[in-house]
């Protein structure tokens, strides 16, 4: 890479970050990291009527939690800053006025109303009003007025300052993922850079901050293609074009069908969250995020990094060191990426496993607390390793395992009628006698002697072995009845077998 690399990702803070947005912020990450480059956040808040109380908080503490390490930012500090729009505005005032000195700019004076009448007009005509290089000849603007005109609605009225796109010009623009991209000038519209509430639009922050913080490569996602054109021309009418950054527009995030984007308002509509955490917006609405449902913060990211990339092997576990070594512009795909939930659960099912029963325990155990439950570390521990392989999500714990904290309080109507038959209360007390005298109460122990029982006696395992698992689960499910016992401790196992005897038989 012959330049030092310098990404940014550059949301607006008008809401919670979208996981498209994670996504774009991700590679952005992976692909400084990999080059041994900055990873710059950049707050776009220009457009004020949009901004939302909170949202750059949330954006901020969204990264941290999915591991995204900012180098440049309003709290990371650094060289380039401030590094946040609304605090920028003297410097984007000066450039504009460069623009317009040296002829790429224009201010206009046409108000709303009249551009609506020409747009209605227009339509009549079955053709689209765009304000260009042909309508603008027709126009209220500093190209068509004489300079004292100019002056005198410059200090009485409302203005835009516009961009003069070049007349037929052939503009070849590359992207890093889509190739060579040709398109005539005359296709494009004179964008508005420039308000006279004295604020820049998108374009005209977007591409200075991007010069003077040096950004080698704008890695975004794909709605921001169309802006490309725009964008090179303003670094020539800058005469920044020497070095301006490279482009990679990435694919589109799609809904779980394949048939359209992925949007914000999907939210908890499609069954699953769309943003990384929950959010509250200032009129009270919320959202649910992926943290809050339980989601580890590595598999949320090793999810996500394949929704639009792949290494071109057959590996899909990636901690983000791996992301970081294996990642390349090169393999992000040119189509879209479709959004596929059961994959998300898969992923944080695949590193739940891959936890040490300790540190499961660890998390198991906060939960537990919050069911005023406080148990010795170690014996969570043993029960996690018994039944974290039936578990995708930490909090998926507790019901493949509540009872081993407390006894059961209901007996599974279905299983009792099949199972618990005539005698079987006698017969679980002549167990409850063996399990009493068991000196050596190791699983293997209490299931040799169970089974030394029952095939004695020549009585129905499944009969005998079912009532059991009801007395001291209260179901036909969960693992090892024999690691139960174990674990359940002698004198909890047989209080629970007497228990369910007595209110059974009644
Ligand atoms: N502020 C833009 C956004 O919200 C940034 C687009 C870009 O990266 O250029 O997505």
């Amino acid at each position: 890479m012959k330049k030092n690399v310098r990404v940014r990702f550059a949301p607006s803070p008008t809401g919670p970050l979208h996981i498209g947005g994670v996504r774009t912020a991700l590679y952005n990450y992976l692909f400084a990291k990999k080059h041994g480059g900055k990873f710059i956040l950049r707050i776009e808040d220009t457009d004020r009527n949009r901004f939302v109380e909170g949202a750059k908080e949330y954006i901020e503490e969204s990264l941290e939690w999915c591991g995204i390490k900012i180098d440049e930012s309003t709290n990371a500090g650094g060289n380039f800053g401030p590094y946040i729009q609304s605090e920028r505005k003297d410097i984007y005032k000066k450039y504009i006025n460069e623009l317009i000195e040296s002829g790429n700019a224009y201010y206009a004076f046409d108000t709303s109303d009249e551009l609506d009448t020409l747009r209605k007009q227009y339509e009549l005509e079955k053709k689209v009003f765009v304000y260009n290089s042909e309508t603008r000849k027709r126009l209220k603007n500093s190209l068509t007025l004489s300079k004292e005109e100019v002056n005198t609605k410059l200090t009485n009225e409302n203005f835009v300052v516009r961009f003069k796109i070049p007349e037929n010009e052939q503009l070849i623009m590359n992207d890093v993922i889509r190739g060579e991209i040709l398109i005539n000038t005359n296709t494009l519209d004179d964008k508005i850079l420039f308000k006279s509430d004295g604020m820049p639009t998108y374009h005209l922050a977007n591409i200075i901050d991007d010069h003077l913080m040096e950004i080698s490569h704008v890695i975004r996602g794909e709605e921001w293609l169309p802006s490309m054109p725009l964008h090179v021309l303003l670094y020539k009418a800058f005469g920044w074009e020497n070095n301006m950054p490279e482009f990679a527009h990435l694919p589109l995030l799609l809904k779980p069908t394949g048939n359209g984007k992925l949007s914000k308002r999907d939210g908890d509509k499609l069954g699953f969250p769309v943003f990384p955490l929950f959010w509250k917006a200032p009129n009270g609405d919320t959202a649910s995020g992926y943290k809050e449902n339980g989601y580890f913060p590595d598999a949320f990211i090793n999810f996500l990094s394949l929704l639009g990339w792949n290494s071109g092997t057959e590996q899909e576990i990636f901690s983000m060191e791996e992301l970081i070594q294996a990642f390349s512009l090169e393999k992000v795909n040119k189509s879209g990426a479709r959004f596929d939930h059961d994959k998300a659960k898969w992923f944080n099912n695949q590193y739940l496993q891959k936890k040490s029963d300790l540190e499961l325990a660890n998390l198991f155990s906060e939960e537990l607390k919050e069911k005023g439950i406080s148990s010795n570390i170690g014996y969570i521990t043993e029960i996690v390793s018994l039944i974290k392989e039936r578990a995708g999500f930490v909090n998926e714990l507790w019901s493949q395992s509540f009872f081993f904290f407390e006894k059961p309080t209901e007996y599974d109507k279905k299983i009792i009628k099949k199972r618990w038959k005539e005698g079987i209360g006698e017969k679980l007390k002549n167990i409850v006698l063996i399990i009493d005298n068991l000196s050596n109460f190791s699983r293997d122990n209490i299931h040799d002697s169970v089974i030394k029982y029952i095939e004695d006696n020549e009585l129905n395992m499944g009969q005998i072995m079912n009532s059991m698992r009801v007395s001291l689960v209260g179901s036909a499910s969960g693992p090892d009845l024999f690691r139960i016992i174990e674990l359940l401790g002698k004198q909890e196992t047989i209080d629970r077998i007497n228990i369910a005897i007595e209110k059974v038989n009644k």
